[in-house]
């Protein structure tokens, strides 16, 4: 997996993951499926951020990339363009 696909997975999946914990507070009568839906909800920001950490780097020295903001276009450690 490259940086660039990381920081996609990353925003896509941290709005996945609000948007199933936003779901599991709306579900009050069914406390199993609350359950599962705030577990699954966790499990998959868990998974983000992991995976953010492993594979949002440059590609060149390996300083993280932050994915909170947009994707720079040159690495701000090492100064190499990233493509
Ligand atoms: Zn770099």
């Amino acid at each position: 997996m490259d940086y660039k696909k990381s920081y996609h997975l990353s925003q896509y999946g941290i709005f996945i993951s609000l948007l199933i914990l936003i779901v599991a507070s709306q579900t009050s009568q069914n406390s199993t499926l609350k359950g599962i839906l705030v577990a699954i909800g966790i499990i998959s920001v868990i998974l983000n951020v992991l995976q953010e950490i492993a594979f949002c780097r440059c590609p060149y020295c390996l300083e993280r990339l932050s994915s909170r903001t947009k994707l720079p276009t040159y690495c701000p450690k090492c100064g190499k363009k990233l493509e």
